[in-house]
């Protein structure tokens, strides 16, 4: 099979052009053919007309010397003379001995001669065994003889159609090998224009944005340029609308929180989101036809995903990952199809965080109710006592009132505390903050704790400086100096406390030091957690509410500064806050 359209086009108009030359080729040596007859005829039917006006028609003898003279100028011509009776013999014949010749009344010829007309036409001699042209006329007047026949062999005439014919096949054939040429060009230069097409389209499929076919001149080649390029800028065009689209998902899905992964029929992950990848522990998103079971390596999800494409509908799971970092997270895998082998979207929502909120929760609550029984059961018992004649007993009734009291100063210390907390933790808490002197808000509090200082038997001094202006809110500033400050009156058994302040970089910085016991170093991290205490027993006979620290390290968190803490054992406590200057 030819796989040129080229070749094709021009092989099939050569075929027609072949067949139409060889067809008019051969009408016209047929046409020719006849024309050489029809001339023949007539000159024949001249000569048979002399030939009848030379019958002698007296002496038989005078008859054998035309004969003879016909015969002689056949010699010399080629043709033959019958002169032919009424009754259809045969007189004499310039080739045949006449008298060996059958009746000649049925040849066609003869036919129409008889009835008076000149009659014409081709057929083979029988005495001659030749094909012959035939042209017979009455002879009027030379009665018993009524037909004289002229006849000429055709082989002449052929030699002559044979010349005429391979001429007119000389010509075909170069007129044929004329129009080759012509048709190899004119197809040569048709195919260049496709060709061009074809490369243009190609172009285009491979996406090259400057690929622009040619669209003169207007035929139906330019016309099909012309709508390859506006195929092609449509196709840009939506290209174009697609990679938005699909840059748009991208950009949604590598931002969203929760893992998403789009799963084909063979379990193989399509699609797969950075937090995804995140939320199982590896670096990066699964390449697309990864196995999901090789990247995920957690049997509960590919159990779930399992079961979704064999019950179908939405499966949700809560399940902890053991990823370097424990998860806790609730995958729901939703079929996207009735099919099993339809694809299916997992989506992972971490739950870690809220689990950990709920569980901080709970143990507030719990320390919260803990903290609370305690001088409740304290105020109820001493109460109860009083009412069960401790009012009568003069001796131990105003202890027990006094104690009533201290565990109701406990109970507004802590429900203050909790309040300072809840407070500071609503996460629209106002911060009317302004420029500060620290310094200001250190001397009043230093000047509000020293008559508990000198009661304790501890020197308090804030040491001398420059102003110190910072940004915050001057109410909150003033109860994390009152917290530190308690703290370090509270927790020093003797010695002294001290109060620094002071500026570096853009940070004003305070720091409250004490001569106490200090703090294992292990604890220094969880002493800033609500409730917690080094020294539970202590802290309580103190009137300590561990909240304290869990406060100030909130307030200066919320005015963006820093709290710190350096200990040991022994050897004092120095806490330190720094806030931003401006
Ligand atoms: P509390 O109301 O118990 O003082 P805080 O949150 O203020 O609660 O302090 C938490 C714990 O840190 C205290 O119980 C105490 O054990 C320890 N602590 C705080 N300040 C000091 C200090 N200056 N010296 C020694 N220990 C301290």
């Amino acid at each position: 099979m030819i796989r040129s359209l080229r070749l094709r086009l021009f092989w099939v108009h050569a075929l027609l052009l072949i067949a139409a030359i060889a067809i008019v080729t051969v009408i016209e040596s047929r046409i020719e053919r006849q024309w050489m007859l029809d001339r023949n005829a007539i000159s024949l039917e001249r000569v048979a007309h002399q030939a009848a006006r030379f019958i002698p028609d007296d002496e038989a003898s005078r008859r054998g010397d035309w004969a003879r003279a016909l015969a002689a100028r056949d010699s010399a011509t080629g043709l033959r003379f019958t002169l032919i009776r009424r009754d259809g013999h045969v007189f004499a014949d310039t080739r045949a001995d006449s008298l060996l010749l059958d009746d000649h009344s049925n040849r066609p010829e003869v036919r129409a001669a008889l009835a008076g007309r000149t009659g014409n036409s081709v057929h083979k001699s029988h005495a001659l065994g030749m094909e012959m042209q035939y042209v017979a006329v009455p002879a009027h007047g030379h009665v018993p003889y009524a037909v004289v026949r002229v006849a000429e062999p055709l082989e002449m005439v052929r030699r002559l159609d044979a010349t005429l014919e391979q001429r007119a096949l000389l010509t075909a054939t170069l007129t044929v090998l004329g129009m080759f040429v012509v048709l190899f060009f004119l197809t040569g230069r048709q195919m260049a224009r496709v060709s061009e097409l074809e490369a243009i389209a190609g172009r285009i499929g491979s996406g090259d944005p400057l690929a622009r076919a040619l669209e003169l001149p207007d035929d139906e080649l330019g016309r099909l340029g012309a709508a390859l390029n506006r195929m092609s800028s449509e196709l840009r065009d939506r290209l174009a609308a697609l990679e938005m689209e699909r840059d748009e998902r991208e950009h949604i899905l590598g931002h969203m929180n929760d893992g998403v992964a789009l799963l084909d029929g063979q379990g193989r992950i399509l699609h797969c989101n950075d937090s995804l990848a995140g939320l199982l522990g590896a670096d990066r998103p699964a390449k697309p036809g990864t196995p999901f079971a090789a990247f995920v390596r957690a049997p509960e999800l590919d159990e779930l995903v399992r079961r979704a494409r064999s019950v179908g509908g939405v499966r949700v799971l809560d399940l902890r990952l053991w990823t370097p970092r424990p998860r806790f997270v609730r995958a729901s895998v939703t079929p996207l199809g009735a099919a099993k082998h339809d694809a299916v979207l997992l989506v992972l929502h971490d739950l870690t965080e809220i689990e950990a909120v709920n569980r901080v929760r709970q143990d507030f609550v719990a320390n919260v109710s803990h903290e609370l029984r305690t001088p409740l059961t304290s105020l109820r018992g001493y109460a109860e006592t009083l009412l069960d004649g401790g009012l009568e007993d003069e001796q131990h009734r105003v202890q027990f009132v006094e104690i009533i009291r201290e565990q109701a100063v406990r109970l507004e210390a802590l429900v203050n505390d909790l309040l300072s907390l809840a407070e500071l933790e609503r996460p629209d808490a106002p911060v009317r903050d302004a420029i500060f002197d620290l310094r200001v808000a250190a001397a009043r509090q230093v000047a509000a704790f020293s008559e508990s200082a000198r009661r304790a038997g501890l020197a308090l001094t804030l040491e001398p400086g420059e102003s110190v202006p910072v940004r915050t809110e001057s109410a909150r500033l003033e109860q994390v100096l009152a917290n530190l400050l308690d703290n370090a009156i509270k927790y020093t058994e003797e010695g002294s406390v001290t109060v620094r302040l002071g500026t570096t970089g853009s940070r004003g910085w305070c720091e409250v030091s004490d001569t106490g016991p200090g703090i294992p170093a292990e604890e220094q991290p969880r002493i800033f957690e609500r409730f917690y205490r080094v020294d539970k027993a202590r802290s309580r006979e103190k009137g300590g509410t561990g909240l304290g620290l869990s406060i100030v390290k909130h307030i200066v968190g919320l005015h963006g500064g820093e709290m710190s803490v350096r200990s040991e054992l022994g050897q004092g406590s120095t806490f330190r806050f720094e806030l931003p200057t401006g």
